[in-house]
């Protein structure tokens, strides 16, 4: 074969924690522990403890490939174990804590995870599931010996003296399960190279946007679609990390004034209980440069509100198949001849691809037909490119066409500037009449009626329109409203056809593990439900 004549630089995660440590050895990596207390290390530390931890792997007698589980919130010791692990060439899994029991038993087993690493604030579920994990050989707690070996003790029984374990760039080095809102949760094996380019697009302007001096406090926990590739990325751009193990407003912001954060990352719902706090506080939002928002939809008022602080919002969209960035807003060509109002609108849409990935729409009936990228067709979404999934773990079969389309479950429309839409779930749109109906955009309308804390749409099933839409709303604690007036509010922000034939009101609606209505379950509630 004939080569170019460059070196070869094989795409290992090694990488990324040697550059940190060489070249921004001193960058502060600070956190926030459950119990309160406070520690400091750098990125020099970080890549000491991950050869340390390395050792340790191997002296437990882990091998190439081998499974290593984490059940953590964010600190600088899970940071460790995403480059230690990968750096004795074995696989992390991140566990979501809030899986439900069943799917937690399941994941372990299928991933068949040699070692445990755990928060001591989780032992009582280390205590209920222990038995059910055959696989699970070790257990070590992150921050407390107190029932099992502690992380610091493991890893200091080690020299640090290690060189990484190399191998072939398109090795596994961490693997993420889906949460599952239909079946069994479906594991997304990532790669060293598949990591590297991902973490690398996601420092493009048009993503990320970190330089040396970004101050970055990831609310996105590391359990949830690899912490959106952040840790990977900041240490490619050595940046300042200040992490919270609680995820309480109040320790949020007063970390964010006391450590100059200028950048921070979270699911809506994070965003919202900051606001609720600073309200309710009399407090001003935190000083941030740069929020980005995903996960699911980022409402108006949200985006408005950060805005109006001088911040840059950045709604981002993505999944677990997709590593997870597929698209990030930013400013587009003509962003400075814009209004705000504009530019609200604008950033309401999930943004453009960054490089890297390949979007198209197809039809939603025939699951084939290529829709034109006008702003107006709607379509199922596909997506793409080197950090997209091929094959789930385990499966038998490919997860992509013979081309490499995947099929993202999402509904869009893509503008000609580039700009992706989301507009809805596969499973979850409305079908009225031969028309598709949006439910995530009645349920953003609705948000925006001053008493509505939160509103599910679903279809239920009609006898003349197939599907008519009916809106589940949670009221927020001592406001008023009633059908009429939700009605009444959405009539000029939807479609009249779309409007809801029934509001019903309710006290809670249903989430998922990573905080995303569960339309699943609020069918099931509801499944006895008739339009009178
Ligand atoms: P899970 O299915 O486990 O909750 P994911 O985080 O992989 O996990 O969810 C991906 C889905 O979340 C996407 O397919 C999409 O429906 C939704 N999503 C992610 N980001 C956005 C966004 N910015 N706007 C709307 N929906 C989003």
């Amino acid at each position: 074969m004939a080569f170019g004549a460059m070196q070869d630089w094989s795409m290992r995660i090694s990488h990324v924690i040697d550059h940190a440590a060489r070249e921004a050895s001193g960058r502060e990596i600070v956190t926030h522990w459950a119990d309160g207390t406070e520690t400091r290390t750098d990125w020099a530390g970080i890549h000491l403890d991950a050869r340390k931890m390395a050792q340790a792997l191997l002296a437990l007698g882990l091998t190439k490939g081998d499974r290593v589980a984490s059940l953590a919130m964010n600190h600088s010791r899970h940071l460790v174990s995403w480059f230690g692990v990968a750096g004795m060439g074995g696989v992390l899994h991140t566990c979501n804590p809030r899986l439900f029991e069943d799917q937690l038993e399941y994941i372990v087993n299928h991933a068949e995870d040699k070692v445990m690493i755990y928060d001591a604030a989780f032992q009582p579920i280390i205590d209920k599931m222990r038995d059910k994990w055959p696989t699970v050989e070790h257990y070590i707690c992150f921050d407390s010996g107190e029932h099992t070996t502690s992380f610091e003790d493991w890893i200091g029984e080690q020299d640090g003296e290690f060189e990484w374990v190399e191998g072939d760039e398109r090795d596994p080095c961490m693997i993420c399960y889906t949460s599952g809102t239909t079946g069994n949760p479906k594991g997304v094996q990532y790669e060293h190279r598949s990591t590297l380019l991902h973490a690398m697009a996601g420092l493009q302007t048009s993503a990320f946007n970190f330089s040396g001096s970004s101050v970055m406090l990831p609310v996105v926990p590391m359990f949830h679609a690899a912490s959106w590739g952040l840790p990977y990325s900041g240490a490619m751009a050595g940046i300042k990390f200040v992490f919270s193990a609680v995820n309480d407003p109040a320790v949020l912001c007063d970390l964010m004034d006391r450590e100059g954060v200028t950048d921070s990352a979270g699911v809506p719902t994070v965003w919202l209980a900051t606001f609720q706090y600073c309200d309710a506080e009399g407090k001003d939002l935190p000083k941030l440069k740069s929020a980005t928002i995903g996960g699911s939809a980022a409402p108006r008022f949200m985006i408005e509100r950060l805005m109006k602080n001088g911040t840059r919002v950045q709604h981002a969209w993505g999944m677990t198949e997709t590593s997870p960035i597929g698209t990030v807003g930013g400013p587009t060509a003509n962003w400075d001849e814009l209004t705000f109002e504009e530019k609200v609108e604008k950033t309401m849409k999930q943004g453009r691809p960054i490089f890297g990935v390949e979007l198209r729409t197809v039809d939603l009936d025939d699951r084939s037909t290529v829709l034109p990228r006008d702003g107006e067709a709607s379509g199922a979404l596909q997506i793409r490119g080197p950090w997209i999934i091929k094959r789930y773990f385990k499966a038998e079969e490919d997860a992509t066409d013979a081309d490499g389309w995947f099929d993202t479950g999402d509904v869009a429309i893509l503008h000609p500037d580039g700009t992706m839409q989301i507009t809805d779930r596969t499973k979850d749109v409305i079908k009225s009449g031969g028309e598709w109906i949006s439910s995530v955009e009645l349920e953003n309308a609705a948000v925006g009626h001053p008493a509505v804390a939160e509103a599910a749409a679903i279809g239920m099933p009609h006898p003349k329109w197939d599907e008519r839409p009916v809106l589940f709303v949670v009221r927020k604690s001592g406001a008023e409203c009633n059908a009429e007036d939700v009605t009444a509010f959405l009539t000029d922000k939807v479609a009249k056809w779309w409007l809801p034939d029934a509001v019903e009101f309710v006290d809670d609606i249903p989430h998922t593990a990573t905080g995303k209505i569960s339309k699943k379950d609020l069918r099931e509630r509801f499944s006895d439900y008739t339009l009178g």
